[in-house]
Formats: C-alpha cells, structure tokens, sequence
C-alpha cells in the first residue's frame, strides 16, 4: 500500500496552492460580501489547466483521474469555497458526456468547458422534490423532431450563467419503475422559453451562482438526448458516484482550512499571559480538527483512487461526502470557537470557513441520505 503522492501529482497540488493563494486571498472577502464572482478567474484557472482535469485529453482535458481533481479541489477550497466552486463546479454533469455522451456531443460540449468557453449546469432538483430525484416532475414530451420541456428547477448551481444546462425531465411516465421514467436532455442557454432568476442571500459559497430555472415549452431537438431514454436516474446515480467525491474533497479542504486558520491564530493571541494554543482545551480542538481532516481526506482519496481504477464502491463514496462534510462542520465551528468574539467577523477568514461548510452536508444528497447509502451498502454485505 503507498500512500504517497506521485511527483507529478505533488507538483499539481503546489501550482493548485500557489495559484488559490495568489488570486483568491485579496478579492475572496469582496466576493463574498456582495455574492459577485470575476469570469476571469474562471477563464485564467482553465488557461492553466485547472478545470477538468479528469477529462480525455481528446476533448481538451487534463487526462489525469478524480484523483487529481481532488487535490486541486482541496487546494481551492481550502483558499476559498466561494471562488473554488465558481472555478471548479463549472464542469458539472460532464462525466455525463464522458460516461453517456454520443461523439457529436462530447465534441460540442467538452473543449469548450475546459477552455473557459463554456460553463455547465446540471438542473435535478426541484422546488418539491430533491433528495428523491425521481420525484421530479418536469416533462420532456416528444413533438416531432424535439422535445419540449415544461417545468421548473431549484438551487441549480451556475444556473444563470451556464451555456449547457443538463436537465432531469420525465420522457417515459408510463414506466412501471419509478426509477425508469427520467432522461437527461441538453438545453443550450438562450433556448426560448427557458428563463434564469438568480437566488440572493445564500449562507456560503456566495461567489457561486445559483439559479432557479424555468422551462416553458422549451424545444431542443431529439438528438440532444444524453444516453438512453428512461436511463436519467440510473445515469443520475452514476453522476453522483463521481461528483460526491468531488464534494468529500471540498469538505477536507473547508477543515484543512478550519485546522490551518486555528493554530496560526492561537499561536499568535495571548490570553493570561500565554499564547491560547498552550492551554489544554485548545490542544484537545487542534488534536480532534487535525485527526478529523486526515481520516476525511483518507476517506476522499481512497474513494477517488478506486473510482479512477474503475471499482465503484458507492458506500465508500457515500462515507466519504458525509464524513468529509462533518468535518468540515465541525472542524470550522471549533475554529471559530477558538477565535473567539475576531471569528464571529466576516474579516476573519474563519467566519466565512464556518457559512461555507454547511453546504457540504446539504448538495449531492444531504447528510442523512448518505448515511442511509453506506447503511444499505454495509448490511447487503
Ligand atoms: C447552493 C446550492 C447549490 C445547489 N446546486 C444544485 C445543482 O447544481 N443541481 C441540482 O440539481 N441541485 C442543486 N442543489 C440542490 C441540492 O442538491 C438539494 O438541496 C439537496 O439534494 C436536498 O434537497 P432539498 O433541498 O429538496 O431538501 P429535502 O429533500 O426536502 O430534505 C429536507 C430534509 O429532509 C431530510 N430527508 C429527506 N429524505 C430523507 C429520508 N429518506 N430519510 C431521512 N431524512 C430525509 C434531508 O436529509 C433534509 O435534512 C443545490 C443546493 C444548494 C443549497
């Protein structure tokens, strides 16, 4: 067993760092306050070959494995999670186009979202329904030679800016499974009838762009089905197998964080005397933080390493994102604590650690419904 990185991957997480350290640290707090993002930021990360490096090198990607991604995604989101999610999550529902996609459609959609062309989102979720994707009700109707989709979608991440938009509609009701009625359908953006209304006031990831998305009598043609009809959910499950690592990633990177800001801060603030980080209440933080983020990141990278080697363990993947997101909850909460009444303002980077995390625990299947997969994975054994 090598737990080592390669020196290849060493020298991704170092240009990751130096690059997150760089361009982040001055503009992450503006970003924040005023829930704004710079597109140019986006468009130097992919010039440098951030974006997408799990992507075939034929259509423009890194051609390195999650792996890779996660340590990019750790490093960004250990800078800031706002920035790391408008730089990093501007690829997602690609793997739908690598897993499921016809040539035509990887040829359009890829090198454009590595070369800062082009921006995805992938629209699941919906005002009734989202951790029971297949309780969404949006419907793509065939009308001849298209589809039109009528519905709308929820808290749908790039969703006001996204050239692609990958929607989860109903195509087969009739279906006796509920688990056979879904299709993803490609809409491109201007596509008449659809309409994007940006939501304000999130708690974290604030420089991210969240929409919810309106579809009426949306026609695209029948070609801009991905993959098979009635296969959307078991498509959905294959996404998931691969975006929740990426979320596992950013909660190792949102406690690294949590862990780094508390023992620069506690080493430097004096109380009685003595600098904070010499008391033993403090010790027991920094201890459990420091344990936290190892046992997550272990739990990411395994999960990432057997994904790229073909060998998807889904309750490892679901352990992973929940663990990983508790982490990151917990781990910045104590932070904050041992930042005392600082922490509690937004100048401290700590107070923004503290808003961003929760996000972990919430998108790509909430907290309970991961450990409702490990549980289901580990009693079928
Ligand atoms: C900032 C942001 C960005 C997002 N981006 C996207 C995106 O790009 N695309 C997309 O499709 N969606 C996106 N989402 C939606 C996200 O995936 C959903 O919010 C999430 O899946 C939870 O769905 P919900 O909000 O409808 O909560 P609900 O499903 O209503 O859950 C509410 C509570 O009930 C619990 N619960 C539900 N079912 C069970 C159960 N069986 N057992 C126990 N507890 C249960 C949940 O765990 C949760 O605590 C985003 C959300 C946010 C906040």
């Amino acid at each position: 067993m090598d737990f080592a990185l390669s020196k290849e991957q060493r020298d991704i997480v170092n240009a990751a760092r130096e690059f997150a350290a760089k361009e982040f640290t001055d503009v992450a707090l503006e970003f924040d306050r005023n829930e704004t993002f710079d597109l140019n930021l986006w468009k130097k990360a992919c010039e440098l070959g951030f974006v997408g490096v799990y992507l075939s090198e034929k259509y423009g990607g890194g051609g390195y494995g999650f792996l890779e991604h996660c340590l990019i995604m750790e490093e960004f989101f250990a800078a800031d999670a706002g920035i790391a999610v408008a730089i990093l999550c501007t690829t997602f529902g690609s793997e739908l186009y690598e897993l499921f996609g016809t040539e035509e459609q990887k040829q359009l959609v890829l090198p454009k979202l590595v070369s800062g062309q082009a921006i995805m989102a992938t629209a699941v979720t919906e005002p009734d329904a989202g951790s029971d994707p297949a309780g969404t009700t949006t419907t793509a109707v065939k009308e001849g030679d298209h589809w039109v989709i009528n519905g709308s979608k929820m808290f749908i991440t790039n969703g006001d800016l996204a050239e692609f938009v990958n929607v989860f509609a109903v195509t087969n009701p009739e279906n006796p499974s509920r688990h056979g009625r879904h299709s993803f359908i490609l809409v491109p953006k201007g596509t008449p009838g659809l309409e994007a209304n940006k939501l304000r006031g999130k708690l974290g990831v604030r420089a991210s762009d969240t929409a919810e998305l309106s579809f009426s009598d949306v026609k695209v043609p029948l070609s801009n089905l991905i993959g098979e009809e009635g296969k959307g959910f078991y498509q959905l499950m294959e996404l998931f197998n691969r975006a929740r690592l990426q979320v596992a990633a950013m909660g190792v990177g949102l406690a690294r964080a949590a862990l780094e800001e508390s023992v620069k801060y506690t080493k430097k603030r004096k109380q009685f005397g003595v600098p904070i980080s010499s008391f033993q209440l403090t010790q027991a933080k920094i201890a459990e933080m420091a344990t936290m983020v190892r046992a997550a990141r272990n739990l990411c990278y395994e999960a990432a390493w057997s994904v790229d080697r073909g060998f998807i363990d889904h309750g490892l993947i679901a352990m992973a994102k929940w663990y990983a997101g508790d982490a990151g909850v917990k781990c910045s909460e104590m932070a904050l604590q041992l930042h005392g009444g600082y922490g509690y303002l937004d100048e401290y980077k700590v107070q923004r650690i503290y808003r961003d995390a929760k996000i972990v625990e919430i998108w790509e299947g909430t907290k309970e419904i991961e450990k409702l997969v490990v549980a289901r994975a580990v009693l079928q054994q």
